[in-house]
């Protein structure tokens, strides 16, 4: 059943389309030479092109350029060998040039797609209509001085990828999972760091609400919005309000919204303007943009395997459901771990590990998979000693946890500590006898038909032996001395 929001007239259907803004991972500026660092000293990476000096001329960035179609290549969408950079004409107060260089009718990339993967198992392709390169603006700050606003220029001129979405999305859902499926192909593509929360991967969320099998309604645009959560949230209040105007019997009309996450309402920014408004003509500083094919060839050449193909692979090598791989492709530094970890070893036994307590321990200890104390090579000892049976299923969780805590190894571990798994079966029939005696009350019910005792009975041994013994052996020592309860 498709998501939709029931109102006084009935079940409404959400359109989504995203513009996404994607900071390029490059060492230089889109038309400059001043770095991108991010977090330096206030306008100490501002070169006069990025400040707006009159006669200044950009130069391009080969580098970014090369950004821009690998990403296009990582979208599988079509590059435009031909495209041309357009000044878009705005006053701000961080746009010193009073324009914005940026492309319009001639984008770098053109349509592409991406599928996304859905709670329910679904899988679903979300149309790209276009990237596009362009320059990004300073920043104003007004809560550095009582009465003045002050603005730093470092991010001013920084190349931006816009990638803009067919409205294909439907639901708060297919619009977090498109924004992290993007956000995981630009981070294997090293072409954009995708973190959010520094400003480097932005979404500007368009929404209209219909009647099913309508055509599309009026959109809004909510700017700007920094998190996944936060854009999820947004489109659900942004649908909402929308629905109460229809059927109020207005009309929504067609502006650009701000999303308050405090308060989970969207507010009136401004109307929307058009694009005649920014009075967009070709910019006369630079050449259009010609790429040879063979140079797009060779940026192909050198893509990594993207998520998709990765998860294909891990579900076919190594036999794990679309679930696990789905969840190891998500970073490339996770699905590496895997594949170090699973090489030779038993890739099932690996992802239940990785999967359960490895993943949990990550989180209670607020490390990462590049931070944690436990890498690939020291998990594996620890996994060597559970299929050699040096030690138990259980006694390796605990081993695990102190891996963790103490930084070393499994071995060591289970040597300083005498974890041992006991396979001597003198060792585990004399504490099975130790139990039975304790527990003559026990076997008699045992005896008399209740046959659940039997999981008691291995639980009390285990315990006698501090949890070190072996549980198939446990288990066939005790089958042995108490035998089969009378049928009941
Ligand atoms: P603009 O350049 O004026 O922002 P576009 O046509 O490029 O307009 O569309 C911008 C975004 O709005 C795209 O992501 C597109 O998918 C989305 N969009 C267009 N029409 C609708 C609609 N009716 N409802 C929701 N999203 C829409
Ligand atoms: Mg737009």
């Amino acid at each position: 059943m498709s998501y939709v929001i029931e109102g006084t007239t009935g079940a409404w259907e959400l359109v989504i389309g995203l513009e996404v803004h994607a900071q390029v991972i490059s060492r230089s500026k889109l038309f400059s030479g001043a770095a991108t660092a991010f977090g330096a000293e206030p306008n100490s990476q501002v070169s006069f092109v990025d400040a707006g000096f009159p006669g200044m001329l950009p130069v391009i960035n080969r580098e970014c350029v090369a950004q821009a179609v690998r990403t296009g290549l990582g979208l599988a969408a079509h590059i435009n060998l031909v495209s041309r950079f357009d000044r878009k004409n705005y006053f701000y107060a961080d746009l010193p040039q009073g324009y914005q260089i940026s492309q319009y009718e001639h984008p770098i990339v053109g349509a592409g797609a991406i599928e996304i993967e859905l709670e329910s198992g679904e899988t679903r392709t979300i149309g790209i209509t276009r990237l596009h390169l362009e320059q990004d603006a300073g920043k104003s700050m007004h809560d550095q001085h009582p009465s003045k606003s002050l603005i730093d220029l470092n991010r001013s001129g920084v190349a931006l990828m816009e990638i803009v979405s067919e409205p294909d999305m439907r639901s708060p859902e297919e619009a977090g999972a498109y924004l992290r499926k993007l956000r995981t192909i630009l981070r294997y593509l090293g072409t954009c760091d995708g973190n959010m929360d520094e400003g480097s991967m932005r979404a500007d969320v368009n929404v209209s609400v219909r009647k099913h099998g309508e055509p599309f309604r009026t959109r809004c645009e909510i700017k700007n919005v920094n998190s996944i959560r936060f854009v999820m949230q947004a489109i659900e209040a942004e649908a909402k309000r929308q629905i109460e105007i229809w059927e109020a019997g207005g009309t929504v009309d067609q502006e650009t919204r701000l999303f308050e996450p405090a308060r989970g309402v969207t507010r009136s920014m401004r109307s929307k303007e058009d694009a005649h408004d920014y009075r967009y003509f070709p910019e006369p500083d630079l050449l259009p943009l010609v790429l040879e094919e063979a140079w797009v060839e060779s940026l192909k050449a050198t893509l990594p395997e993207l998520p998709d193909a990765k998860r294909a692979r891990l579900m076919r090598d190594f036999g794990l459901s679309r679930y696990e791989a789905s969840i190891f492709v998500m970073e490339q530094v996770t699905a590496d771990f895997f594949e170090t970890v699973a090489a030779g070893r038993d890739a099932k036994l690996v992802a239940n590990w990785m999967l359960g307590d490895f993943f949990a321990h990550l989180n209670r200890t607020g490390t990462s998979i590049e931070t944690s104390p436990v890498n690939a090579a020291r998990l594996g000892e620890l996994l060597d000693l559970i299929t050699d049976k040096t030690i138990n299923g259980k006694i390796a969780k605990e081993v695990l946890e102190l891996m963790f805590d103490t930084g070393d190894a499994a071995g060591a571990i289970v040597e300083a500590r005498g974890l041992k798994q006991v396979t001597d079966t003198g060792a585990i029939d004399e504490a099975i006898d130790r139990v039975i005696a304790a527990n003559a009350d026990k076997l008699a019910e045992y005896k008399a038909g209740k046959d659940k005792l039997f999981g008691f009975f291995v639980g009390q041994v285990m315990k006698a032996m501090q949890g070190k013994g072996n549980p198939a052996l446990v288990n066939e020592a005790l089958k042995r001395k108490i035998g089969e309860p009378a049928a009941s």
